[in-house]
């Protein structure tokens, strides 16, 4: 399949690695929208999350088991920090790969645009 996020899990596009396990990679943006701006992805393939069915819903605590140690290891609780999940054209998304944005680092508004 020809997509950018699972050649990043591959290594077959470098990115630079903060946290990785046998279910989630966390890598840095390659165009940081804050300080501190980490994208979190399963190795498996989806587009988006209502694409996970239940049979595969652990994918979720995985992929969160993941952002928890970066937050740790970052000291994000101390800082704050949001996470953004963007689906479809409309709402930003510009890689069909399920990826949790993990921002912090700066003052950040409400609503989001
Ligand atoms: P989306 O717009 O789909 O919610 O988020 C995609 C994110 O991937 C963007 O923030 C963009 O900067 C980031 N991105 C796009 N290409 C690459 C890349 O080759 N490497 C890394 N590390 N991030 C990328
Ligand atoms: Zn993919």
């Amino acid at each position: 399949m020809d997509c950018l996020f699972c050649k990043i899990v591959k290594k077959e596009i470098p990115a630079p690695r903060v946290y990785e396990d046998e279910h989630a990679i966390v890598v840095k943006d390659i165009s940081p929208q804050a300080p501190l701006h980490f994208l979190a992805l399963p190795r498996k393939h989806y587009a988006g999350v209502h694409e996970v069915g239940a049979a595969d819903n652990k994918l979720f605590e995985q992929l969160f088991n993941a952002i928890n140690a970066v937050v740790a290891k970052e000291k994000l609780a101390e800082a704050g920090y949001r996470l953004v999940i963007n689906f479809g054209e409309k709402a930003g998304q510009s890689v069909p790969h399920i990826h949790v944005h993990i921002l912090s680092g700066r003052s950040m508004h409400w609503p989001p645009g």
